[in-house]
């Protein structure tokens, strides 16, 4: 019997990376005697195209099927137009995340040959069966086989959605080789002990997908076998303590597993961090908790025209201990052009989060990303932005495009000075303190740097130039 070769490829953000869904993949496709089929690529954003390109056509897959990511779609895309040209022949097959949201648009756009929507272990299997039952394969003139979660050119008509998978169900996704693969490779391990979210955060694409947990009795028992990868681990639940008795048992296993080198990357609510569970990041070794704590924004009409629920007063107590405490590295997330966001609104919640010192706080801006409940809303709520990835917010009805930008500019400036290093630190505090507004220390320093980066010695000019400025106002 013919067996197509199927090519998986990621195009990670970083080289570090290594993407799960791939090796999830496989893993479903060994439980049935399918992955002879598979094989894997992993790329990163900074791969010349020319060497995707050749090693793609070396391989000769008579299938390639690339993750998209908002991130990556210009990579991709212009990677699929080079291959066509190449390989007239190659089937293309595009799913994750960002295809799901636009299946029909990337069918046509790419073009590609199918799009696998929604979460691919049952029905790449599926797929994977069906072209295995064929005798012979891949003529120019074939199309893929229909089956559900497959949205395939020329047989739009007969699309069905896939039931989702039983998450109990999936296989670990690393076997022996990977492990040893990521380990060589001092990769990022990826693990998911849940999919969905509880919460209803209009801008997220997990707004809609109801939370579904691996048994906890599996989780502790797969804890090991990451740990004995090594590295950095990084779960990628979407709310690690969507469930917080749960989050406290899988925490005291991370703690048992302890040991030098290994440390365990988050996401967590602040709405959700019982004492217990506060206590034992706090209490860990050094960094061995990398926690990040989505905030988003502090403005109350902010919060609801998005939907997000939470009491920010209430979580500040225990956010501030992990902040303080050794045993968590806190990133923390906040959001600039949420609808009902003002500037002075903004400004209020940037000051207050950074005046907690934590470790790295991202400024980050908002993307209407399709199929998230906003992007049916934006019109209405007066969001203007980008049509094409990232999606990124242009303007709002209390942020106007100009001042946007200007925030842009003081993103890039916060980042050089904030985030890159921590030896001016104290003085930015300082300086934010005095000024009662830690957005226009960044603002001002973003017009004496404007787009350029800066090398250590040039930040170190730029604060004490704002020392100076704040000095002689003082005078
Ligand atoms: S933003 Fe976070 S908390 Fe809100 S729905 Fe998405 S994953 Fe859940």
């Amino acid at each position: 019997m013919y067996r197509p070769r199927v090519l998986l490829v990621a195009v990670n953000a970083r080289s570090i990376q290594a993407n799960p869904a791939l090796y999830s993949l496989r893993e479903a496709a060994a439980r049935q005697d399918l992955a002879d089929m598979l094989h894997i690529y992993e790329y990163a954003l900074h791969t010349p195209q020319q060497q995707m390109l050749a090693e793609i056509y070396e391989m000769n897959p008579d299938i390639v099927a690339f993750s998209l990511y908002v991130w990556n779609v210009a990579v991709i895309t212009s990677l699929i137009g080079d291959l066509q040209r190449v390989m007239p022949q190659l089937k293309i097959i595009v799913g994750g995340p960002e295809a799901s949201a636009r299946g029909y648009h990337y069918l046509n756009q790419l073009p590609a040959d199918a799009v696998c929507i929604g979460e691919g272990e049952d029905s790449f299997c599926a797929l994977l069966t069906a072209l295995a039952e064929r005798q012979f394969y891949a003529y120019e003139q074939d199309t893929l086989p229909v089956v559900p979660g497959f949205l395939v050119a020329g047989a739009e008509q007969e699309y069905c959605p896939a039931p989702l998978p039983d998450i109990a169900g999936l296989p670990f996704p690393y076997d022996t080789d990977t492990a040893e693969y990521l380990r060589d490779h001092a990769k990022l391990v990826y693990y998911e002990a849940s999919r969905g979210c509880p919460h209803n955060c209009s801008f997220c694409a997990s707004a809609r997908e109801k939370l579904r947990e691996r048994p906890l009795e599996l989780v502790l028992a797969e804890l090991p076998r990451l740990a004995a990868i090594g590295g950095q681990m990084k779960f990628i639940d979407r709310t690690f303590n969507a469930n917080p008795q749960r989050a406290i048992a899988i925490t005291r296993e991370i703690l048992r597993l302890h040991r030098p080198g290994l440390s365990w990357h988050l996401e967590v609510s602040p709405f959700d961090l019982p004492p217990e569970l506060v206590e034992l990041w706090c209490n860990a070794a050094p960094d061995y908790f990398q926690l990040e704590i989505g905030v988003q924004s502090l403005t109350p009409a902010a919060l609801q025209a998005v939907g997000r629920e939470g009491n920010w007063e209430q979580a500040e107590p225990q956010v501030k201990r992990l902040i303080k405490s050794a045993g968590s590295h806190v990133h923390l997330d906040l959001i600039a052009g949420l609808p009902g966001d003002t500037k002075k609104g903004f400004a209020k919640s940037f000051h207050r989060l950074h005046q907690l010192n934590p470790d790295y706080l991202q400024f980050g801006f908002l993307k209407v990303l399709p199929g998230s409940p906003l992007a049916g809303k934006a019109p209405e709520l007066g969001i203007g932005f980008s049509g094409e990835p990232p999606y990124q917010v242009l303007a709002t009805r209390e942020m106007a495009p100009a001042y946007l930008f200007e925030l842009h500019r003081a993103e890039r400036a916060f980042n050089a000075l904030y985030n890159k290093t921590k030896d001016f630190r104290l003085n930015l505090l300082d300086l934010a303190e005095e000024s009662g507004d830690a957005l226009s220390v960044y603002q001002r320093a973003a017009n004496l740097m404007h787009w350029r980066g800066l090398n250590q010695g040039e930040a170190a000019a730029i604060v004490r130039r704002l020392e100076e400025e704040n000095y002689n106002r003082e005078l």
